[in-house]
């Protein structure tokens, strides 16, 4: 506050004491960084921007997708910026910011060219299962991940005070939003119908984590069965119940509504990922984690990364067109909704900080496109490249040049190509012109020459953000629109179509302003948005911007 020099002494003395309790009451208000207690991010894997919408009629008011979009703010056109759109790239973008191309999470899996073999995206045989019989199911970790995600930002912000716990049905779900630092990520382990860990995060699982398994739950859901929420005629967003091209999960028997499951009681533990209750078992475990591990019940910060995995395996199985991806979304609307009124209750409503978005969207069955006559077809590669291999015998004197055919990328044996004292850019190109000639095929580069490739910006620099030296393949194909990579029955995602690309952005809570967004922003904007706000260093890797309208 300026002095004027002009007034009398006594004034001017009042109005600097007047400035300096107001300098003090500033200062001393504000003891802390103004931080929610806790971050809530909601990964609902295969959630397609337009289920926002298509369904938005049926969501309840007290629902969770409406909680979100009513009072909280939508950024409308959030896209991801690099293919393969899959669900391990999906989660680490979003918390990370980061693209395949520098955080080295190519696919779920990948080739990886310097150990000459298939690298699942979390597998750690460094590291054992806890909570599980021994075996591949919980021998995973971050280590494969490149980069820090927003969860490590968090951690070192705090030197290690916050609290980060990732969960979801999929092992890949939970480990990699949750980052190198989490204090647990947990995931579903499909033999024994268990929440499980590995001892890359600890050597047993906490008494609550426990306590929940004792409980035996899937057995519980499977008794329940799954018929329609309402009657199965009001289902009028969504084809009739039974298609020829969807695909059978529950059994050749299993003919449409209602399913029983009860075959299914203590023999297999697999198949709840297909069904709405996944989604349960995995709000109940988010519930015992807010509990068990205290989250947001001081003025730490703690995130909550959870992912909603089985709408992917039943969006695969059925298609978005149908009753069962529906009446997944109404289920999972109405326990959203209940999950925050729980929030409300334990952490307090203002003070926690939710976000919403899906890893990848997914195209329509391709037997449904064709029902209505639009255009699609499955495409199923193996045949080509074993049509390649006597060729290239014939060409360049190998039948074994192509090791993997992976991410719509193929692999070739760069040791081999060596050796036999061949031009490595001659066989790219020669496979490239073959697989360009391919019904389904409509493009197909060497990877390398990605930025010549004469085709529209934004698909160019989609595959070059999915584009790691060491974890990706030599020539590049993309499909026509509407292709998938599959058979004739189910569906699935992976390519650079909207589809597949254009996924729900919400945010609620604590710092959100009530609106919406119109401007493209992208899937890698989210990490950096929540550092911003949470006014904490950008993970590593980050690349994203700053969506400044969603602040208050
Ligand atoms: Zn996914
Ligand atoms: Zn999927």
């Amino acid at each position: 506050m300026p002095l004027i020099c002009g007034m009398k002494k006594l004034s001017c003395l009042t109005a600097l004491i007047f400035s300096l309790t107001v300098l003090f009451a500033q200062t001393s208000s504000r003891k802390t960084i103004d931080r929610p207690r806790l971050v809530v991010g909601i990964v609902v894997d295969q959630m397609r921007w337009d289920f926002l919408y298509r369904y938005y009629d049926r969501y309840q008011v007290n629902g969770g997708f409406r909680r979100m979009l009513d009072k909280g703010f939508s950024c409308e056109n959030t896209f991801i910026p690099y293919a393969p759109t899959v669900t391990a790239c999906g989660h680490t973008c979003i918390y990370t910011g980061s693209m395949p191309a520098i955080h080295g999470i190519t696919g779920n899996a990948w080739y990886d060219r310097s150990q000459r073999r298939s690298v699942y995206c979390t597998e750690d045989t460094s590291v054992h299962t806890v909570g599980g019989a021994e075996g591949a199911n919980g021998r995973q970790s971050p280590r494969n991940l490149l980069v820090s995600t927003i969860c490590d930002e968090l951690k070192l912000a705090t030197n290690f005070r916050s609290k980060v716990i990732g969960i979801a049905i999929k092992d890949r779900g939970g480990i990699l939003p949750a980052g190198h630092t989490a204090n647990a990520a947990y995931w579903y382990d499909s033999r024994s119908g268990n929440w499980i860990t590995s001892d890359y995060y600890m050597q047993q699982l906490p008494a609550w984590v426990q306590s929940l398994n004792n409980k035996k739950l899937p057995d519980a859901y499977y008794a329940k069965g799954w018929n329609t929420l309402y009657p199965i005629n009001t289902y009028v967003q969504s084809t009739t119940d039974e298609k020829v091209y969807e695909s059978k999960p529950f059994g050749a028997d299993a003919k449409g509504f209602p399913y029983n499951f009860s075959k299914y009681v203590g023999t297999n533990y697999g198949i709840l990922a297909t069904t709405p209750y996944g989604n349960s078992f995995t709000f109940d475990m988010a519930r015992a984690a807010v509990e068990g591990e205290m989250l947001g019940r001081d003025s730490i910060t703690d995130i909550l990364a959870v992912s909603f995995s089985s709408p992917d395996y039943i969006g695969h199985s059925f298609g978005p067109n149908s009753i069962e991806v529906e009446d997944t979304y109404l289920r999972l609307d109405r326990e959203l909704g209940e999950f925050f009124r729980y929030l409300d209750a334990k952490v307090g409503a203002g003070q926690y900080l939710a976000f919403l978005s899906a890893d990848h969207g997914v195209a329509h069955i391709p037997g449904f496109m064709q029902e209505y006559k639009l255009p699609g077809k499955a495409m199923d590669e193996a045949p080509f490249m074993a049509e390649m291999a006597p060729l290239l015998k014939q060409q360049f004197g190998s039948d074994k040049l192509i090791v993997s055919s992976y991410n719509y990328q193929v692999h070739l044996d760069h040791r081999l190509i060596d050796s036999l004292k061949i031009d490595l850019k001659a066989v790219k190109k020669w496979i490239a012109a073959y697989l360009e000639k391919k019904e389904p095929i409509a493009r197909a580069f060497d990877i390398d020459e990605v930025m010549l490739e004469p085709m529209p910006q934004k698909v160019r620099e989609m595959i070059a953000n999915g584009y790691n030296p060491n974890r990706n393949g030599d020539v590049q194909f993309i499909l026509k629109p509407h292709y998938i990579d599959g058979w004739n029955t189910g569906t699935t995602h992976g390519l650079w179509n909207p589809y597949d690309a254009h996924i729900p952005l919400l945010w609620y809570g604590w710092g959100v302003k009530t609106g919406k967004l119109n401007r493209e922003v992208y899937m890698s904007d989210i990490a950096p948005t929540l550092a911003a706000m949470l006014k904490i260093q950008m993970p590593g890797g980050s690349v994203g911007n700053v969506i400044v309208e969603v602040m208050k």
